[in-house]
C-alpha cells in the first residue's frame, strides 16, 4: 500500500508567560480537557439506591488515588507540597458535601456526575468572588477533585505516571495533583492555556526543575498527540511545527546551554577571577525539590532561603515544628557554609494572606517585616524555629524589606526575647547571625546605621529596582522603565558597599541581577563579592567570572559610575563586554539600551 502524503504543517508560534526556565525540543502529548460535558439524566425509582452506591465507590477510589498521590508528594517534593493533597482528602471526607450530593441524587432522582457537577459549580462560584488571585486560584483544588471524582465515575485513568516516551505536556488547565502524578522522568515540559505565575502547577513546575510556559490561550485546541513542538521556558516561547530554521536555530541553542553546563559541572567552592579574587556563588531556594541544585551545582551554601514558600501550599499558618523541620533540611543542604533563613515575606506581589486582600496598595502594604510586626505570633513562632533549628545546623536569619534601623532594632528584640524564653524553658537552640534585606531607598540611604546594628546585609535587588524607579516589578505595562543598570540603582549599591565595608561586615546580592553575568561583572567591579541566585544559573555563573579580570570590571563600573541615563550604562556595558569578551557574552546576553533597540 502506498504511504499517504504527509502535508507540511505551517509553524505557529505562541507567547506565554514563562514560569520554569528551560529549553526542550519534543514531542506532544496532548492532555483530553478537563472541561466534559456532563449530561443530566432522570432516574428510575429503582436506579437510584444504585446510583448513591455508585457514587460513594467513586469517592472512595478518587481518595485512595489521592492518600498515594499525597505519600509520593511527601517523598519526592517534600511535606509542604503533601498539605495541598490533604486539602483535597478532606474535601472528600467532608460528610455534609456528599451528604448533600447524595441528597439531591435521591430528590431530583439524578445521575452522579450531574450531581457532582452542581455541588462543585456552586463552590467554585463562591470561589469566583473572591478578589485576591492567589486564593482564587485555590478554586482549582475544587475542580481537580471533581475531576478526579468524574473519572472515578467513568471508569477512566486519569493519572499520567507512567509515560511511554518522553513528551510535552500540553494541557489546557493542568492540575497541581496531575503534576505530582507526572512521570517526571519522561516529563520533558509542561505548557497550558490556563495559569499564571502563583499557581500550584507553576510553583511545582520550577521546584521540578521542568521547564513549563503557562497563559497561552488557544495553544490546547490546536495540538496533537505526537506534534513537534519547542519550549522556551525562559523566555515563553512555544513553536508548534516548528520549521527548519527555527528548529536550527533552537537546537544550536540547546547545545551552546548544555555544553555551559557540563564544562563546570562538578565544580564547587569560590570561583577566581583571573586576577586571582574570590568569588563567592550561593543559592537561592523555595522547595525542597531545589535543594538537590545546591549540591549539584556547587553553591557555597544557600544565600537565601524564601521561607514564605511554606506557605504556597496551604493557606494557613505552618507550626513551629513543621518550620523546625524545614530549616534543619535547608540547613543540611547549605552545608558547614550554610543556609540564609528570610523571615516570611508575604504580601504584595508575592503570596498573599487574606488580610491583605483588600489592600489598595499591597507592594507598599503590610508586607514581609511589617506584617510580622503586626503579628507579632507569627514573628515569634518563625524566630522561635530558626532558633531551635540552628542548634542541628548552621543558620543565619535575614529581615525582609527593613526600612530603617528602627525594624532593625525591633525584630532583634523579639529575636532576643525568643532566645532568652528558649533558655528558660531548657530548650536547645543555637547562635544565628542577623543581616538586613536592603530592598527599599529609606534602607539605602540611611545604610550606615542599618550597617552598624547588624551581622550582614543582603541587596534584593529585584525590590531595589522596583521601589527606587516606583516601577511595578510585575507589570508588564511599564517594563521598559524596570531598568536593572539605572544609574540610581549602581549609586545605591556602591553606597551600600561603602556603608558595609565601614562597619566590616559581608554584603551579598541576591536578586536576580546577581545570577545574569552581564549584570555580575559590573557587581563585582563596585565591589560586591558574593552572590546568590538560582542553583542552576550558578555553572553559566563560574564560568564566565572565572575569565575576567577585576581591574577590567572595576574600570567598566567606573564608567558606568559617570553615566546619568540608564540608556548610557546598558550601552557602556554592551559595548564594553563584548570588546573584552565577545566570546563569552552572546548579543542576546547582554543589555541593550534603548537608543539602540
Ligand atoms: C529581591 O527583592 O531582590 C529579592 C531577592 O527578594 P524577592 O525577589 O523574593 O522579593
Ligand atoms: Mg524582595
Amino acid at each position: 500500500m502506498s504511504e499517504i502524503p504527509r502535508l507540511k504543517l505551517r509553524e505557529k508560534h505562541w507567547q506565554g508567560v514563562s514560569v520554569s526556565d528551560g529549553l526542550i525540543i519534543g514531542k506532544v502529548l496532548r492532555i483530553p480537557s478537563g472541561t466534559r460535558n456532563i449530561l443530566r439524566t432522570t432516574l428510575l425509582d429503582a436506579d437510584v439506591e444504585r446510583e448513591t452506591r455508585r457514587l460513594k465507590a467513586a469517592v472512595r477510589l478518587a481518595r485512595m488515588q489521592l492518600l498515594a498521590i499525597r505519600n509520593r508528594a511527601e517523598r519526592e517534593l517534600g511535606i509542604e507540597h503533601a498539605y495541598i493533597f490533604d486539602a483535597h482528602i478532606l474535601m472528600l471526607e467532608d460528610k455534609k458535601l456528599l451528604d448533600d450530593v447524595e441528597a439531591y441524587i435521591r430528590r431530583e432522582r439524578s445521575n452522579a456526575e450531574w450531581a457532582v457537577k452542581v455541588a462543585a459549580d456552586k463552590i467554585l462560584g463562591i470561589y469566583a468572588e473572591i478578589k485576591d488571585d492567589y486564593l482564587r486560584q485555590r478554586g482549582s483544588d475544587i475542580e481537580d477533585v471533581t475531576r478526579r471524582i468524574l473519572a472515578a465515575l467513568s471508569g477512566e485513568d486519569p493519572a499520567y505516571s507512567k509515560l511511554e516516551e518522553d513528551a510535552v505536556i500540553v494541557a489546557e488547565d493542568f492540575l497541581p495533583s496531575a503534576v505530582a502524578e507526572l512521570d517526571f522522568r519522561r516529563t520533558l515540559a509542561i505548557v497550558t492555556d490556563a495559569g499564571g505565575w502563583t499557581s500550584h502547577t507553576s510553583i511545582l513546575a520550577r521546584g521540578l526543575g521542568i521547564p513549563a510556559v503557562v497563559g497561552l490561550r488557544d495553544l490546547h485546541r490546536h495540538v496533537k498527540t505526537g506534534d513537534e513542538i519547542i519550549v522556551d521556558g525562559s523566555t515563553g516561547d512555544v513553536y508548534l511545527h516548528p520549521n527548519a530554521a527555527t528548529l536550527n536555530r533552537y537546537k544550536t541553542a540547546a547545545t551552546v546551554a548544555s555544553a555551559n553546563v557540563s564544562i563546570v559541572d562538578d565544580a564547587s567552592g569560590a570561583v577566581s577571577t583571573t586576577d586571582g579574587i574570590k568569588i563567592i556563588l550561593q543559592a537561592n531556594v523555595e522547595l525542597p525539590a531545589e535543594y538537590d541544585g545546591v549540591l549539584k551545582y556547587g553553591a557555597m551554601g544557600i544565600g537565601l532561603y524564601r521561607s514564605e514558600f511554606l506557605f504556597a501550599q496551604r493557606v494557613d499558618l505552618p507550626s513551629e515544628e513543621l518550620q523546625r523541620a524545614a530549616y534543619v533540611e535547608v540547613g543540611k543542604f547549605g552545608g558547614e557554609k550554610g543556609a540564609t533563613i528570610r523571615l516570611f515575606d508575604l504580601g504584595g506581589d508575592k503570596i498573599g494572606l487574606a488580610e491583605t486582600e483588600t489592600e489598595r496598595n499591597p507592594v507598599l502594604g503590610l508586607r514581609a517585616l511589617r506584617f510580622g510586626l503586626r503579628h507579632i505570633d507569627v514573628l515569634r513562632t518563625q524566630v522561635r524555629a530558626i532558633l531551635r533549628a540552628a542548634a542541628e545546623v548552621k543558620l543565619s536569619l535575614v529581615l525582609p524589606m527593613v526600612s530603617d534601623v528602627s525594624d532593625v532594632r525591633r525584630a532583634r528584640k523579639i529575636i532576643d526575647e525568643e532566645r532568652t524564653r528558649l533558655a528558660a524553658d531548657g530548650q536547645q537552640y543555637g547562635e544565628i547571625k542577623i543581616g538586613a534585606m536592603i530592598e527599599i531607598p529609606s534602607a539605602v540611604m540611611t545604610v550606615g546605621s542599618i550597617a552598624a546594628e547588624v551581622d550582614f546585609l543582603s541587596l534584593g535587588t529585584n525590590d531595589l529596582v522596583q521601589y527606587l524607579l516606583a516601577v511595578d516589578r510585575g507589570n508588564e505595562a511599564v517594563a521598559e522603565w524596570f531598568r536593572t543598570l539605572h544609574p540610581a540603582v549602581l549609586q545605591s549599591i556602591s553606597q551600600v558597599l561603602a556603608a558595609s565595608k565601614l562597619a566590616d561586615i559581608p554584603v551579598s546580592v541576591c536578586g536576580e541581577m546577581a545570577g545574569t553575568p552581564a549584570y555580575a561583572v559590573v557587581l563585582l567591579g563596585l565591589g560586591v563579592r558574593r552572590l546568590s541566585m538560582t542553583p542552576s544559573l550558578i555553572p553559566r555563573m563560574r564560568s564566565v567570572l572565572g575569565k575576567i579580570s577585576l581591574t577590567d570590571a572595576e574600570q567598566i563600573a567606573n564608567e558606568c559610575l559617570r553615566c546619568v541615563e540608564a540608556d548610557d550604562v546598558e550601552d557602556l556595558v554592551r559595548a564594553e563586554l563584548s570588546k573584552r569578551w565577545g566570546a563569552l557574552f552572546t548579543s542576546k546576553s547582554l543589555p541593550i539600551g534603548r537608543s539602540k533597540g
